[in-house]
């Protein structure tokens, strides 16, 4: 079976009664802010390319309330954060440093880069998004972070794009982590039942329907198998991209065409660097017809552009794992599954597979019987994005 998802309502009286439990009163802010799944436009970001995720029905939820001391005191109930779950620092943006324990630095980054100066303030997080699994638990929180910050000062963003764009340098400047813009965006502007296309070239997004979803659902299947993308090959994949479309002349590899991979051929460069190239240029191209097959309602050609860009991540990107693998043959050895492929950056994380909803329980009972790890599912459709929740 799936793992069963609490609504946002569930989590928030969670974290309304922790709340009123540790501080005594009770909290009189409250938001939510979800994980978000690639559902393809995999290592295009970088190149300038376009990605289409969409929000996940799990989120960060986040109560809280200004508090009279001069400290603010935040408390996840995350299990992953271990026993260093509390953590108590001055509200001062413009002095607000990064620091132990580590987790807090999404939430100092958040306060650093916010529109005006915070005010202490008491705050519990209680989550649903999986820690660490590629599913986006630190734009989660960082969103949900930023929109608690908006809620409590009365400050808004005056667009989408810089609160996400502030969130993304919350995770770059104060946890240290180099992240592409994705994440922040869908979970800032995600739609249920919409998809979002990002173009990282300029930022510019649409909405993009998923109107024929009602029969069918997203998979998504943790490998809960440890990631293995050092930083290394992920940089040398991006080197090699940059690398590429210097030799054509061009900005980024956006700007060039499944024909000019034979000049490069030309250039006598290395087999390595060609089937890098490949894969981002024809990946690119699947993307842009993947959303004509969402306009269209077409999910048999959206099935097969995911399996096409899991054949291409795994043969020319090289960045899946024998558990990925295995988990997108097995999905896929069921009728009435359309598509399935990696999602993230590979080499660990999730799979997500496209499906008929009757078909569920048997797909999830088949991959269990195939996989030699313990997996873990969950079922999704195209969820809403950052949002304020009532007190009440
Ligand atoms: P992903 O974003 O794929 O889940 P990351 O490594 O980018 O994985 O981010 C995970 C980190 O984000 C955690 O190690 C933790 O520091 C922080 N984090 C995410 N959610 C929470 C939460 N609910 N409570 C505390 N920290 C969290
Ligand atoms: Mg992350």
């Amino acid at each position: 079976m799936a793992t069963t998802i609490p609504s946002a309502n569930e989590l928030k009286s969670e974290a309304l009664q922790i709340f009123a439990k540790e501080f005594g009163e009770n909290a009189n802010v409250c938001v939510c802010a979800p994980g978000r799944v690639n559902l393809i436009g995999e290592h295009t970001d970088y190149n300038e390319g376009f990605v289409l995720p969409m929000a996940l029905p799990m989120v960060t939820v986040i109560a809280g309330k200004l508090s009279h001391a001069k400290k603010c005191k935040i408390i996840s109930l995350s299990e992953t954060v271990g026993s260093e779950n509390q953590v108590e620092f001055e509200a001062n943006c413009k002095s607000i440093k990064p620091g132990e324990p580590k987790w807090a630095n999404y939430v100092k980054g958040c306060i650093g880069n916010f529109i005006c100066d915070v005010p202490p303030f008491n705050a519990v997080i209680v989550s649903s998004v999986p820690v660490g699994a590629g599913l986006s638990s630190s734009a989660a929180l960082e969103v949900a972070t930023y929109t608690f910050l908006e809620a409590l000062t009365g400050v808004q963003s005056k667009k989408p794009e810089d609160k996400a764009l502030a969130c993304q340098r919350a995770e770059h400047d104060f946890a240290g982590v180099p992240c592409g813009i994705m994440d922040q965006f869908i979970s800032v502007m995600g739609q249920e039942g919409y998809a979002l296309l990002l173009d990282c070239k300029d930022l510019s997004t649409k909405q993009i329907p998923m109107s024929q979803i009602n029969d069918y659902a997203f998979l998504i299947t943790n490998s809960n198998a440890p990631h293995k993308l050092s930083s290394s090959a992920y940089c040398k994949r991006r080197d090699s991209c940059y690398e590429a479309a210097k030799r054509l002349n061009k900005k980024s590899l956006r700007e060039v065409s499944i024909s000019d991979i034979q000049v490069l051929q030309s250039q006598n460069v290395s087999e390595e660097m060609i089937k890098r190239t490949r894969h981002v240029v024809t990946e690119i191209q699947r993307t842009i017809d993947a959303v004509v097959a969402l306009e269209k309602g077409d999910f048999n050609i959206f099935g097969q552009l995911m399996n096409e860009s899991h054949n291409s991540l795994k043969n020319d990107y090289e960045v899946s794992s024998d558990e990925l693998d295995a988990l997108v043959t097995a999905a896929r050895e069921i009728k009435g599954v359309l598509g399935s492929r990696l999602t993230g950056a590979g080499f660990g994380g999730c799979t997500v597979t496209l499906l008929k909803k009757d078909i569920i329980d048997k797909t999830i009972k088949h991959i269990k019987a195939k996989y030699s790890g313990n997996a873990t599912f969950y079922i999704a459709s195209p969820a809403m994005g950052a949002r304020v929740l009532d007190t009440n």
